[in-house]
């Protein structure tokens, strides 16, 4: 029997997940809540180099028979993971709340029951897929996917279940095996991902989990030569390391990394939605990748906007994740909170103005206040860098050329935020600003059909439908001379 830890009354194991078995390691981790960091949740393994080993190899022997089974077949084991997920909301939602601090209602509502829409997005996407077919040079052209072998999946702490679902479906519907590596900060809802898996009755080492250590674990798995694909999302440091190791093997691998988005409100957008729009960059305590921290917003209407961002600031409820009353939840580590401290405490000593906010809301937790900073120039670090906390820059402009300009004035180029009600004009700027998602006069809409990624230091490729299903497989030419019969 595989260790188990008791969490909020759901028993998780805290092992690996290697051809369908529990693996546990020797060494551990303490896993800790940000909700109350005295709570240690559980002792999870810390995978070795030779448990990723165990696991690539596990996808590897696999991986033929998975990829023989076509899209239809392995679309309905997919289908049955994504019933059992719906199934497991409750759990999954409680068990995500004290390891990353997720609001518990968000997780219910939407979080969670997202995995279960990556899962049956993904096999239905790749069961319909049919590929081009022309006639060209005498020969009838079809493009194939063939699966491509043994993917790696390492993924960030912040919304660990729907990031690595979201990651692993398209990998697993396109006849690919998958080893995934969560985050270290918030390893559990992963792990109870793994007993759907066995429950649906996925075949032994199409889908495994090492836990542990990026430095460790998540190393000796990017490195490994059988290796055929690598996903990766999480910061730019990271991922330039583990693009190295991909070039290494000359393995493709896509990257979603960092952001910071410009959020650009003109005088003529309805300043209502996009006020509403702008408080919630607090959500998840601005621990969202896509967020747009950057608010640009035209002279004739700053100073209202201004005055009213300052009082929806303070008006955020914070407190404790599964109270439905709080609005903002607390940071996920300490370490994390002293680095968002870092970067406010070295805005305000190069004289940038904090507006609201800008301190720890108790002593005694990870909670970070809503904050507002007016930098006196874009060169500022505040403005340059990804904070991934509760922190808002606010910036005037003045006419479309130079909202452009702020707006494409960083390395990232995740997403971007338009607020105007002049549609001529969403077009000629969203045209003009360089990132992977502009949204007009909305936020976080998502089409998981949709290519998804970043430019810049953002990322690498893209995912989302067909992107997705294309960069797990290796497209195929297939070609016959015309006339050629069947025997
Ligand atoms: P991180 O880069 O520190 O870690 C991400 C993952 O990489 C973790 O699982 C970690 O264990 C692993 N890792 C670390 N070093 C490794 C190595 N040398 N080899 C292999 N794996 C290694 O990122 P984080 O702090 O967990 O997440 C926050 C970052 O993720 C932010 O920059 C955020 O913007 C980004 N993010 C991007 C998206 C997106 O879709 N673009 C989504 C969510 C988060």
């Amino acid at each position: 029997m595989s260790a188990r830890a008791d969490v909020a009354g759901v028993p998780v194991a805290t092992g690996h997940f290697i051809a369908n078995e529990r693996v546990d390691s020797a060494a551990t981790f303490t896993d800790r809540s940000p909700l109350d960091w005295s709570l240690a949740l559980a002792e999870v393994s810390r995978g070795s180099a030779a448990d990723a080993a165990a696991a690539v190899g596990a996808a590897a022997d696999a991986f033929p028979a998975w990829a023989a089974l076509g899209p239809a077949e392995r679309g309905a084991y997919l289908h049955r993971l994504a019933e059992l997920i719906d199934a497991n909301v409750e759990r999954l939602a409680r068990v995500e709340c004290l390891d990353m601090a997720m609001l518990e209602e968000s997780l219910r509502r939407r979080v969670i029951g997202r995995g279960a829409r990556n899962f049956r997005a993904y096999a239905d996407l790749a069961t319909g897929y049919e590929g081009r077919r022309w006639s060209s040079h005498g020969t009838e052209n079809h493009v194939q996917r063939m699966p491509a072998g043994p993917t790696v999946v390492i993924t960030p702490w912040n919304a660990p279940f729907m990031l690595s679902t979201w990651k692993c479906a398209p990998a697993l519907a396109a006849g690919d095996t998958v080893v995934l590596k969560p985050a270290e900060w918030s390893p559990l809802s992963c792990s109870l991902l793994m007993d759907l898996v066995a429950e649906a009755g996925l075949p032994p080492g199409v889908f495994n989990l090492v836990q542990g250590i990026g430095e460790e674990a998540g190393a000796a798995l990017v490195a490994d030569p059988r290796v055929r694909r690598i996903s990766f999302t999480g910061s730019p440091e990271t991922g330039r390391a583990i693009g190295l190791a991909a070039a290494a093997n000359l393995v493709p691998f896509t990257a979603e990394l960092g952001g910071k988005g410009p959020f650009v409100v003109f005088a003529d957008a309805d300043l209502d939605l996009a006020l509403e729009r702008a408080a919630v960059m607090y959500d998840d305590a601005g621990q969202v990748c896509l967020a747009g921290t950057r608010l640009l917003v035209e002279t004739p209407v700053y100073d209202e906007f201004r005055a009213r961002l300052i009082e929806r600031a303070r008006s955020h409820v914070l407190g404790d994740s599964r109270d439905p009353a709080t609005t903002v939840s607390p940071l996920i580590h300490p370490d994390h909170l002293a680095r968002v401290e870092g970067f406010v405490e070295r805005a305000r000593a190069e004289g940038h103005r904090v507006l609201t906010g800008g301190r720890r809301w108790r002593d005694d937790g990870l909670w970070y206040e809503p904050t507002v900073i007016e930098p006196l120039d874009n060169g500022a670090e505040i403005v340059q860098r990804e904070v991934f906390g509760p922190v808002l820059t606010l910036q005037r402009f003045s006419g479309e050329d130079e909202a452009v300009a702020l707006a494409n004035s960083t390395r990232y180029g995740l997403s971007a935020m338009l607020f105007t009600r002049d549609r001529a004009r969403a077009d000629r700027v969203g045209a003009r600003v360089r990132a992977g998602t502009v949204w007009v006069n909305c936020f976080l809409v998502r089409d998981l059909t949709a290519p998804f990624g970043g430019t810049g230091i953002s990322g690498v490729g893209r995912e989302g439908g067909d992107y997705a299903l294309d960069f797990y497989s290796d497209l195929k030419t297939y070609q016959v001379k015309e006339g050629t019969t069947h025997g």
